[in-house]
């Protein structure tokens, strides 16, 4: 009985471990998702983009030789890159609402995977997100 007991303990240390370890940002960001690519794009309070890879769990894994071209408004967002991503140097400009592509390529000379969003940073009513990650169909 001892033994079930302290198991049990471990379980639930084990589970109450478990967010501390996912990032802070959460996954309040748009999730980006096809061919091959998995992506966190989150604009973060600071208006700087944050772009993380995410494997099939979900977890931000390894960046490797992914590279992204990320295009506010038709220019070029110059981004830093991180070990699970990349992070814009600088923050987005104001002009809201504004077309934004990613475009992601697995290797260098791999055939680009774009995405196509819509700069809103208003909330949504509907899901709390942000317009640019609502989850909801409102
Ligand atoms: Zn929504």
């Amino acid at each position: 009985m001892k033994t079930l007991f302290l198991s049990l303990l471990s379980i639930c240390a084990l589970v109450a471990a478990e967010p501390a370890k996912a990032p802070a940002e959460g996954r309040a960001g748009r999730l980006l998702e096809a061919s091959g690519v998995k992506a966190e794009f989150l604009i973060k309070p600071d208006r700087h983009v944050a772009l993380t890879f995410l494997d099939a769990a979900g977890k931000p894994m390894a960046r490797g030789e992914r590279s992204v071209v990320v295009k506010v408004d038709g220019k070029d967002l110059a981004l830093e890159p991180k070990p699970e991503g990349f992070l814009s140097k600088e923050p987005l400009a104001a002009k809201e609402p504004a077309p934004i592509v990613v475009q992601v390529r697995t290797t260098a000379d791999a055939k680009p995977t774009n995405f196509r969003l819509t700069l809103n940073t208003a909330n949504c009513g509907g899901c709390k997100h942000q317009e640019y990650a609502c989850s909801c169909d409102h």
